[in-house]
């Protein structure tokens, strides 16, 4: 197979990725490779004001088609681990973030994934290819995947890793090891709001981060995303997937039915065990979960000053392959997509060459790189008792992130 642009990794940012390229230049060829099917998998997540200007920007269709999927949440609670009410809207509007951080995109990260795949078309994204490394030589690169048919090679201008966090293509590229372990386990999941859930419509959560805490937000359709961030040694990584197997579900690691069937339930009573001392909404929330829902990895992230290659040659990273964040911020998905904006731009005007490459980190690394080093320390403060959850405002006040949240977008060349 011969593409000019092959991108691994059909997350959020690959996707948007082949979009944004398709749409400011149809005659650059492009395939997304992903090791997955697209299935149910992940919880909710916002897509933020910068990030829905720049979905906006790669298609504007895109934007119309998410917004079906987002709901608004109007009303939040917050109990601590006993189950004892320390905050609730029905006080006053929904406050910090939620105000200053406005619009937002509320979605379940599966609506997300599958809006943007269907979206593309048919023969651009291929499930089932896991990206195994590449050879880059003066006219091009030679790509390596796994199939289920076996080996495949594909031939490229450019190569675009878009494979997350544990990025093998950044491996490939920079070999600097990886990311670091936060000391902190994350399971999540979509399932039904149950029947006597505390509020009908926005946010709940129990516990603090830096202990056990789960966070949850109703969806459209009667369904409820849960996370839970649990404390978790680095020795009993291994238990939950370890390093490399990050995002581990059902099938898609197991050896055979066996190992894959017994992945989900072991998940659910990992996940359960953490949650014993808590209320019974949230036992029971976490136990009527369908196994096969739960992904289960620990929580990484990369030091800023690990983060200052996005390009080199024929190569380019984009999303959590190049900068990997926290969940702090909520600013993941949001930079991935203005990532993706960027790189098809450069694309759009230099073709699929190495200097669109290097014009697309000379835009991105300066934007995203004090975005990724701010949600970072302030992931890291909080699980030393430092800083709150809540102050996540206070930080995007303070390194002017609010005012660039609202800033329009840096106009395309011409
Ligand atoms: C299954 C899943 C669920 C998630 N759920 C949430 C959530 O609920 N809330 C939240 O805030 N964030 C979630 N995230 C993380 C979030 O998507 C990212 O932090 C952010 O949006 C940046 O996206 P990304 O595309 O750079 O990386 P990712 O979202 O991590 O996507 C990377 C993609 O690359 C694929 N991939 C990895 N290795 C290979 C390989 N060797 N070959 C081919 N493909 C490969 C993965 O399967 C994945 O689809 C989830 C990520 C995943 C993969």
């Amino acid at each position: 197979m011969k593409v000019d642009v092959a991108v691994i990794g059909g997350g959020p940012a690959g996707l948007s990725s082949a979009h944004a390229i398709r749409r400011a230049n149809p005659d650059v060829t492009v395939a997304v490779f992903e090791r997955s099917d697209i299935r149910p998998r992940g919880a909710s997540f916002g897509v933020l004001p910068n990030g829905i200007r720049a979905l906006e920007a790669i298609d504007p269709a895109l934007l119309v088609s998410l917004q079906r999927h987002h709901t608004s949440p109007e009303k939040a609670r917050r109990f601590d681990a006993a189950g004892t009410l320390v905050f609730s809207t029905d006080e006053g509007g929904l406050s910090g973030m939620s105000q200053a951080v406005k619009p937002q995109l509320n979605l379940a990260w599966h609506s997300l994934q599958r809006e943007l795949a269907q979206a593309l078309p048919q023969g651009v994204l291929h499930t089932q290819h896991r990206f195994l490394g590449y050879r880059e030589a003066a006219d091009g690169v030679q790509v390596e995947l796994a199939t289920p048919q076996g080996v495949r090679q594909v031939s490229a201008q450019l190569l675009v890793g878009c494979d997350g966090g544990q990025s093998l293509v950044r491996n490939a590229l920079l070999d600097d090891g990886p990311p670091n372990y936060l000391g902190v386990a994350i399971w999540r999941a979509v399932r039904p709001v149950p029947a006597d859930w505390p509020i009908d419509h926005g946010w709940v959560s129990y516990g603090a981060l830096g202990t056990s805490s789960i966070l949850t937000s109703t969806l459209g359709n009667g369904t409820l995303a849960w996370q839970a961030f649990v404390p978790w040694p680095a020795d009993q990584l291994g238990v939950i997937g370890g390093g490399r197997r990050a995002y581990i579900q059902e099938g898609e690691e197991g050896q055979g039915n066996q190992a894959a069937g017994d992945a989900g339930p072991q998940r659910l009573a990992r996940v359960l065990a953490c949650f014993d001392a808590f209320p019974d909404a949230v036992k029971q929330l976490i136990a009527g979960t369908d196994p096969a829902a739960i992904t289960e990895h620990g929580q990484f992230a990369r030091d800023a000053e690990q983060c200052q290659t996005y390009a080199k040659g024929r190569v380019a990273l984009v999303g959590d392959a190049a900068h990997m964040m926290t969940p702090t911020l909520a600013q993941g998905c949001s930079q991935a997509l203005e990532d993706a904006l960027e790189l098809g731009r450069a694309i759009g005007c230099l073709g699929p060459t190495p200097a669109a490459l290097a014009e697309y980190e000379q835009i991105r690394l300066p934007m995203a790189s004090p975005v990724q080093a701010a949600s970072v320390q302030l992931f890291s403060d909080i699980l030393k008792g430092k800083a709150k959850f809540t102050s996540e405002l206070e930080t995007n006040r303070r390194e002017g992130f609010l005012d660039r949240l609202h800033a329009p977008l840096r106009p395309a060349a011409a």
